[in-house]
Order: C-alpha cells, then structure tokens, then sequence
C-alpha cells in the first residue's frame, strides 16, 4: 500500500543524486571541456544553399540525417548554415542537446558510429535496461547503444574486448579468416581518463580501440553455428577500466513533452555491490523502500535478484561489499 504523503516524502530523502562510492564512468571524463559544442551559439542563416539536398522535402532530409551516425551527422553540419540548421532542427538531435548533450559528446569523442542519432533517441524514450528488463537502464552502453542497469554492467556481455584479445580468439579457433571482419564491428576509441569503481579506479592514458564483445561471439556464430565465449582474460574484473570507458549516465526522457528523469541512488544501499548503482525513477522509490528497508523485510538482498547476483558472483567472486 501506499504511504501517505509526508512518508513518502521521507522515503524519497534517502535517494541520492551521487552514490558512494563513486562509480568512475564517461561522466567524469571532462566531456564539456574536451568536447565543447556550439549548438545554439551561432546566429543561423538557414537560406544558404547546400546544393541538391535543397531540393528534397524536409521530411525526407529529416529522414535521412535521422539515420546517421552522430560523428557523421556532426561533420555534415560543419558544412555551412543550412546544414547546420537542417541538423540542429532534427527532432531527436535537438532533444538529446537539450537535455544530455554529453551523450552527443562521447559519441564524438569516442568515433562512436554504429548507431544513429534516432537510434539513439529510441534507446532514451526507453525506461527499463534492455539487457534484464527488471531495473530502470541509468546507463548507456556506447558501443551499441544499449540501455542498461548497473547491475547488468557488471556483466561480461558489456566487456568490450581489445582488437589483439579478438585476434587472439579467432587464432585459438582457428578462424583467422574473420579478423578481417573485425573492423565492421561496433566499436569506440576510448577517451584517456579515469575509470572504474570507486577507489578502485584506475587511469587510463592510451586511446584503445575497444569492440564489442557480444559481436565477436556472434561472427563465430555466423560462421558456424556456435557463438564461442572470449576466454577470460586475467585483469577483466570489474575494476577493469574498459568496463567503464564506453558507459554514460543516460535519462529517461519522455516521448511527448520535454520532460526526462535521470534517477536517484538509494544511500540505504551504499554498501552493497553492484546495488549500490542501481538508479530509480521516482515511481520506483516507495516499491523499492518497502520492499527492502522496512522492518520486516528481513530478507537477505541476494534472495531477490538470483539472476543478478549469479551474473556478478561469475564476474568477480572476490566480496561484493566494499
Ligand atoms: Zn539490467
Ligand atoms: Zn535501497
């Protein structure tokens, strides 16, 4: 049932905008500075000619740059002013500048190209994370443009893999004949910085070609039926920055209306790996205090989430408190 309203007042108090510890991600890789964008700072003739895209109708054009990656749709709208207002005025470009132009700017810096700007714009008028449908997805998985939990971070499946571990795979199955293919794979090169979990983080100073995990497994699938598992390499523990390096904190943004929501940390869960991340939507508020920190919710946390805490303890058996 319902609290009242001073109650549940109470219970949204113990929501946190900053979790502790801290989980080390793209959003504190200095994006603004690193990547400053000049939407809304030009004065725009739109009437400049931009050749034989003038003659087709907006619709169209609309449909068209909808469908570009956002490096590429960035670099068309250097072009002159007509391009630049053609891209300013896309509908999902539009709405992700206004309301997380970070995301516009990882995707930059990271050469992030194997999503479109729609797509990105579908992945945020999501509310769940795709990957476990339980949780609400806080985060961006930048090299395909997943929603996902934090929980489900933790998991291999958003491991993104460098090009020699792929190479290495692919000798080991004797298929060296898909390295090739490598390079059509969703893939970003990393922003130096500091990633990781808390005091664990750990700095970063190469730019490293990072692939998509899920992808490599699915070219030996194409290839002959079975998508082989990379083996584990030594250092992919969840302090591992490579997790963290293609990871954004993601809103929910509302299909109709200019509203979105980011979601709050509950602090009563501080101490417990990988919860602790876990974001919720003020909905999500009252259900979770309820269900988990209320008197005779003694339950053990881990009784609730099997599958969640079977795709961490695989990861990382070593404590889940901090
Ligand atoms: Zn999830
Ligand atoms: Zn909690």
């Amino acid at each position: 049932m319902e609290p009242q309203d001073g109650s549940v007042r109470d219970v949204r108090s113990f929501f946190v905008r900053h979790p502790t510890p801290l989980l080390h991600t793209l959003d504190d890789a200095q994006l603004e500075a690193r990547c400053p964008l000049d939407n809304g700072m030009h004065l725009v003739l739109p009437n400049t000619p931009i050749g034989d895209i003038n003659r087709l109708p907006l619709e169209l054009i609309n449909q068209v740059l909808g469908r570009l990656d956002i490096p590429t749709l960035t670099t068309f709208r250097r072009v002159n002013q007509r391009a630049m207002h053609l891209v300013d005025s896309l509908p999902s470009y539009r709405r992700i500048w206004t309301t997380c132009p970070d995301i516009l700017r990882a995707a930059v810096s990271l050469n992030a190209n194997s999503f479109s700007c729609d797509t990105i714009f579908k992945t945020l008028i999501r509310e769940k994370c795709e990957f476990c449908g339980e949780f609400f997805g806080g985060y961006l998985y930048l090299i395909t443009c997943t929603r996902i939990c934090h929980v489900c971070h933790w998991g291999l499946e958003h491991s993104p893999v460098e090009p020699s571990t792929a190479i290495r795979h692919f000798q080991e199955l004797k298929m060296d004949y898909l390295v090739e293919k490598l390079k059509t794979l969703p893939q970003v090169h990393s922003l130096p910085g500091c990633y990781g979990p808390g005091r664990r983080r750990i700095v970063s100073e190469d730019r490293k070609t990072l692939i998509d995990r899920m992808a490599i497994m699915n070219l030996t699938k194409e290839d002959c039926g079975y998508a082989y598992p990379l083996a584990n390499e030594p250092d992919d523990c969840p302090e591992n920055p490579r997790r963290n390096m293609a990871i954004i904190s993601a809103p929910y943004l509302s299909r109709q209306g200019q509203t979105s929501e980011w979601g709050l940390f509950c602090s009563l869960c501080a101490n417990y790996l990988p919860f602790f991340e876990i974001k919720y939507r003020a909905q999500d508020m009252v259900p979770h205090f309820e269900r988990w920190h209320v008197e005779d919710s003694d339950a053990p946390w881990y009784m609730f989430y099997p599958e969640a805490v079977m795709r961490w303890s695989n990861y990382s058996p070593a404590g889940r408190v901090y």
